[in-house]
């Protein structure tokens, strides 16, 4: 690892540092509030439901306590019933007693008296009316007074109704239960006079045909209930905890303003019951909660009044929630409240201990992430370490590869190229540099150089060829020499086998061309006189005969060997004997055609190769040779002849034979006195 990879591996750790424990503890904060939102939503949830509990269990103990009211009420009243029937019944029976005793013995109206003062020992308020409503004994009434059409609050005529109730049952009596007005009181709020109720129980003395009754008023009986009630609310408590209780007010509507007076709490004084709350009383909060309170009450009869208050014994302040109803009969309105701050404190308590829970899972939480971040954290350095150690490597490995490519590329001898398959040079090797005498750096300028582009051409052209080839080319180097230049090119490929460019090695073949051609010119001409050789001839000679034959032209050959010439080197030495044989070629060759040829088959022995040419022809020209050279005069020597042989080709003819006939015409030139020639 080098020092750049060191100082970001440290910068690396850093972050990740950093971004992991800001991720820490975002999350612990969000697992923290999310708890802490679930917990208060439970808490507004629990208090919701608290407010619908408890709202419902006061609604229900006031409801539950008017049930009982009535109850009450309704048990009373049959209590009073059976009571007042029972005295009436037994009243009548002392009556009915008396009279059947003393009927024979005292007057009817001595009687009547007797009857009349022993029913009021009995009760003082026994009525006694006679059966034309004449009272004959009345508590308010006087005697001889008549109630025939005697009315009740709402215009019933009580003595009528009850004539013709008892006309039905005689036996039984009859009830009848009836209102009267108090005079000059009015309610108020119903703008209604205010009415007592009577119980009345009447029962037929047939004797007399007397009506003998007795009167309770419902109101003596609902004071009486209501002592007792009171009492009872008084000392009534409910709840869990025994605390709750209700209290009662009354709605005093008998005069133009209605007043509220307190009738049960048990949390004041009891010398407070019965005195006014003045309805102007505010809460806290300044709330008229009494109006409120009285408004609810009569208008729709009952509700839940809210209003803010100190709770009894301490100093918290709390909403109180209070349900009341109204109950007409006893103009009461009747209510109990609950303090949901109560509630709420018995919840903070709890909440302490809740919230040092949530702390402790969220302290467990971050503590056991960052655990297991650490661990994380190692693994993720050993990781990295691996990977980085993994990637230097490879980098090593890859400015290796470059280096040694490099190397390579410069140590080749040969000038080197390596063009892309879009035309562009990728790389050249210090041997191309200096063959064009170029720079590296210069490249691009010198890419418009003709030799350069011609070069890259011809490399291109290769692209879509072999896989490897090998060209000429004439270049001309830096020092202005022209060279023959051989091109071997090879593809490269990326990595998915595509070719990528060409690789171009140049190789100077100049030398090798020179010597090459120098050793084709040696291999088929005579060294001495420049003549075809003897191997070339064979060549040749058996090549034309095929082509005569094929094309049906004649074709002769002529023979011709030097007269006498040992005797010329003997006399004048070899190397006189050698320009004899080069001059003497070189005026032959001047009586041949160009595409006739001219052969050195031995030492001083020639043939003639005539294409196109028979054997007449080839005399005349054999003969034209023969005088050219019998004419021409050597130095040194002088004077030189020459012997030849012609033949021309026939059908059956193989080179072998072909020559033999010519060879035989030159040795019968020889033997012929030489300086001849023969035709066979
Ligand atoms: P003939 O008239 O019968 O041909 O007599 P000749 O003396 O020419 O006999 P022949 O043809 O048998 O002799 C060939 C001679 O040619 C022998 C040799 O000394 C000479 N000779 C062959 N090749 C060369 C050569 O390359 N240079 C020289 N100077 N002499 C050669
Ligand atoms: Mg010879
Ligand atoms: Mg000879």
């Amino acid at each position: 690892m080098n020092d750049i990879e060191k100082k970001f591996k440290r910068k690396f750790i850093w972050i990740l540092i950093v971004i992991s424990l800001t991720m820490l503890v975002v999350v612990s904060f969000m697992f923290y509030a999310s708890l802490k939102r679930l917990h208060n939503n439970v808490v507004e949830q629990y208090e919701h439901i608290y407010e619908r509990n408890e709202n419902i269990f006061v609604k229900e103990t006031v409801k539950k306590i008017i049930r009982d009211i009535e109850l009450a009420r309704g048990k009373m009243y049959t209590d009073v019933e059976l009571a007042l029937e029972d005295s009436v019944i037994r009243g009548c029976n002392v009556a009915d007693l008396l009279y059947k005793r003393l009927k024979n013995k005292v007057s009817k109206k001595e009687l009547q008296l007797i009857i009349l003062s022993t029913l009021k020992r009995e009760h003082k308020d026994f009525i006694v009316v006679d059966e034309n409503g004449i009272v004959k004994m009345h508590p308010s009434i006087k005697t001889g007074v008549s109630i025939y059409n005697f009315q009740d609050a709402f215009g019933n005529k009580i003595f009528q109704i009850v004539k013709k109730n008892l006309k039905t049952s005689k036996e039984h009596g009859t009830f009848l239960c009836y209102y009267l007005r108090f005079p000059g009181l009015y309610n108020t709020v119903k703008q209604t006079r205010q009415v007592y109720g009577r119980l009345l129980y009447v029962k037929y003395f047939s004797p007399y045909k007397w009506g003998i009754a007795r009167i309770v008023f419902y109101k003596d009986i609902e004071e009486k209930l209501k002592k007792n009630i009171v009492q009872k609310l008084n000392k009534f408590r409910y709840g869990s905890n025994r605390k709750g209780y209700v209290f009662v007010l009354k709605i005093d509507a008998t005069s133009d303003n209605v007043k509220v007076f307190r009738v049960v709490n048990p949390n004041m004084p009891k010398k407070l019951m019965g005195t006014e709350i003045p309805l102007d009383r505010k809460d806290i909060d300044g709330k008229l909660f009494m109006k409120e309170m009285l408004n609810k009450a009569l208008s729709v009869g009952e509700g839940f009044v809210r209003y803010k208050f100190r709770i009894l014994g301490t100093d918290t302040v709390s909403t109180k929630i209070t349900y009341i109803k109204y109950y007409p009969q006893w103009h009461w309105i009747i209510g109990t409240g609950y303090y949901p701050e109560i509630f709420k404190k018995e919840l903070e308590k709890r909440d302490t201990v809740l919230n040092s829970f949530i702390l402790t899972n969220v302290i467990g939480l971050f503590v056991g992430l960052l655990v297991l971040e650490s661990f994380l954290f190692i693994i993720v350095i050993i990781f990295m370490n691996k990977m980085m150690k993994s990637a230097s490597d490879y980098r090593h490995k890859i400015e290796f590869e470059e280096k040694f490519q490099k190397h390579l590329i410069e140590s080749i001898p040969n000038p080197l190229i390596i063009v892309s398959k879009d035309g562009e040079v990728v790389n050249i090797n210090r041997a191309f540099e200096e063959f064009f005498g170029i720079k590296k750096e210069n490249l691009t300028d010198c890419e418009n150089d003709l030799q350069i582009k011609m070069l890259k051409d011809d490399i291109l052209r290769h692209m879509n060829k072999h896989k490897e080839c090998i060209n000429l080319m004439n270049l001309v180097d830096a020092g202005g020499k022209l060279k023959n230049i051989e091109l071997h090119k090879s593809l490269y490929y990326d990595k998915d086998e595509t070719p990528e460019g060409v690789i171009c090695v140049m190789f100077d073949v100049t030398k090798q061309k020179e010597y090459e051609e120098e050793l084709k010119i040696a291999s088929i001409r005579d060294e001495l006189t420049g003549l075809y050789n003897r191997r070339y001839f064979k060549k040749v000679f058996a090549a034309e005969i095929v082509r005569s034959k094929r094309y049906n032209n004649p074709l002769s050959v002529i023979m011709y060997d030097i007269d006498h010439f040992k005797q010329v080197n003997d006399t004048y030495g070899h190397q006189v004997g050698d320009y004899v044989l080069k001059t003497l070629s070189d005026i032959v060759k001047k009586h041949i055609r160009s595409l006739d040829f001219l052969f050195r088959i031995g030492g001083e022995e020639f043939v003639i190769l005539l294409i196109k040419a028979d054997e007449n022809v080839a005399f005349n020209v054999a003969e034209k040779i023969r005088r050219r050279v019998e004419n021409n005069k050597f130095s040194d020597v002088g004077k030189i002849t020459i012997s030849l042989g012609v033949a021309q080709l026939k059908e059956n003819d193989t080179p072998d034979s072909l020559l033999k006939r010519a060879d035989d015409a030159l040795y019968d030139a020889k033997n012929s006195g030489r300086n001849n020639t023969k035709i066979h």
